[in-house]
């Protein structure tokens, strides 16, 4: 008999630089073994309370340090979080159930990146000035942070992208209540022991843990946080605009996808087909960025098919712990069901599924058999009307359709509500141009993907979110603009 059973982790909230317990937790789990190991601060109004109170404390003295101050501090957490990088990673691919090559190769050095990126973009803004000779006047604008900021972010990279957001708004002089995923909070708990070290002030920095409909919800509808910056599905985005309304909140909402990939008769096969293999099957799909309409021209469209089908094949899914395994876990039984779910309604249509569930057989290790895995899956003769077509699935699901004519295949991509990101793949350079150019999304990748350059603007068009960010999005996002006229 097991005389004890293995104690669970417990997190607190982090509030005004100190750590806090909760009167009631939630259970988090391991998503690739199915056991319970974590216990997550189940917040509410009380606690958004106290952490809106600490931040709003923090605000005077924070937002008048000089901004090289600030680029200090967060380089220092740059590097404290980067000295930790292995126990971050394990963490992280503990919790969300991704591979620890992804976590230790994508998301943890993405962290580290978003604060060295932010102390060094903020040392580089310039603000305008115009002159107006004739009346004897000169007009020039000042930015200053705004106040307390609401962050909230998802489960699928967790730390990647709610360090997207602290960084820009405390490099601009904000203070933050942030909530993380119920799902994925250890990597933000484990941040937090690391802030008073770095040099970031109490109260700089809180971190309520909880549910979106209670923690989030209290700090959306908190009258002292003038400005939301959300990462997340466009559902809650729309209950995120309704409860903020009556505050007239600034938002920003980066939301799903539903990317299409455009790979013409031209285009290099050798380079494509493994780059869309990984915008498709990526982190078990679970990007906002993924691949999940590939369109490919008549004249390649069975040869493409073959050999993606043959790669997607040799993808092997397990124990993320395992540094050979490409697929890991999916976030949750419930996600998981609702992923397999599009497979079963798209066989139902008719459609086609040439490899993965349903299709072939899982063999998993004995400690993996209750986690929450699935083959990647590709999906050919989808109509276009086709719930799979139009929805996100947000798992490691592709669709492969033929297309004939360039003007066909611009107009079949934009017909979904949503609009993140696409990716071209020809050689023709002018067509590259044309696609692009017409192309309903905030990022057009041409014969590569995921490629980021934070200086420019990320975001989404249509139902895919508002506002973008990056370094001078970000800083406009995170500041409040004046204009101010001098007659001399
Ligand atoms: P989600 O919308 O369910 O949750 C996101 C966050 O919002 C979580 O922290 C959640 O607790 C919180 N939340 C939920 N209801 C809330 C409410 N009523 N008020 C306030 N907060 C609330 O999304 P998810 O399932 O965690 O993440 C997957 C989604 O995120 C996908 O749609 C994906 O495309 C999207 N995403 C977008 C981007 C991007 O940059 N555009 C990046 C990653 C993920």
């Amino acid at each position: 008999t097991m005389a004890h059973s293995k104690a669970l982790l417990v997190l607190e909230n982090f509030i005004g630089g100190k750590f806090v317990t909760c009167s009631s937790y939630i259970d988090s789990y391991n998503p690739s073994t199915g056991d319970v190991y974590c216990r997550v601060p189940d917040s509410g109004k009380e606690e958004v309370e106290a952490a809106v109170k600490a931040a709003k404390d923090a605000f005077p003295i924070w937002s008048s340090k000089s901004p090289l101050e600030r680029s200090r501090i967060l380089n220092k957490l740059a590097d404290l979080i980067e000295h930790d990088l292995e126990a971050f990673a394990q963490a992280e691919s503990k919790d969300q159930g991704k591979t620890i090559t992804f976590a230790r190769t994508v998301d943890i050095p993405r962290a580290v990146y978003n604060f060295r990126f932010f102390a060094s973009s903020i040392l580089h803004h310039t603000t305008e000035c115009t002159e107006m000779a004739t009346m004897g006047c000169v007009h020039y604008t000042s930015r200053a942070p705004v106040g307390v900021a609401g962050l909230i972010s998802p489960w699928n990279l967790p730390l990647y992208l709610l360090t997207w957001k602290i960084a820009p708004a405390i490099a601009c002089g904000n203070t933050v209540v942030a909530k993380p995923s119920e799902m994925t909070s250890v990597t933000t708990w484990m941040m937090c022991k690391l802030l008073e070290k770095a040099g970031v002030p109490h109260g700089v920095v809180n971190v309520v843990f909880g549910t979106g409909a209670k923690t989030g919800e209290a700090l959306v509808c908190h009258p002292d946080v003038p400005l939301i910056s959300f990462t997340g599905s466009t559902l809650t985005a729309q209950r995120i605009t309704e409860k903020s309304a009556p505050h007239c909140k600034r938002l920003s909402l980066e939301l799903g996808g539903k990317n299409p990939a455009i790979i013409f008769d031209d285009a290099d096969l050798t380079q494509c087909i493994p780059m869309t293999l990984r915008s498709s099957f990526a982190n078990q799909g679970e990007i906002c960025l993924c691949t999940s309409r590939i369109f490919v021209q008549r004249g390649i469209y069975s040869e493409f098919l073959k050999r993606f089908v043959a790669e997607a094949k040799k993808w092997k899914v397990g124990n993320p712990s395992d540094p050979t395994v490409d697929v890991g876990a999916l976030i949750s039984e419930e996600h998981l069901e609702k992923v397999r779910s599009y497979v079963k309604k798209a066989q139902a249509e008719g459609a086609r599924v040439l490899c993965g569930e349903g299709v072939d057989s899982l063999t998993l290790p004995a400690g993996n058999q209750k986690g929450y895995f699935m083959l990647p899956t590709v999906i050919a003769e989808v109509k276009d009307e086709s719930c799979c077509m139009q929805e996100e699935i947000f798992g490691p699901v592709t669709c492969v359709v033929a297309f004939d004519t360039e003007e066909e295949v611009i107009k079949r991509a934009n017909s979904v509500k949503y609009g993140l990101a696409a990716t071209v793949w020809s050689s023709n350079v002018g067509r590259v141009h044309r696609v692009a150019q017409r192309l309903q999304a905030g990022l057009v990748w041409t014969n590569c993907w995921l490629v980021r350059d934070l200086n420019l603007p990320f975001g989404g068009m249509k139902a895919s979110g508002i506002g973008r960010e990056g370094a001078k999005d970000s800083y406009e996002f995170f500041t409040e603009v004046k204009t101010i006229t001098i007659k001399h």
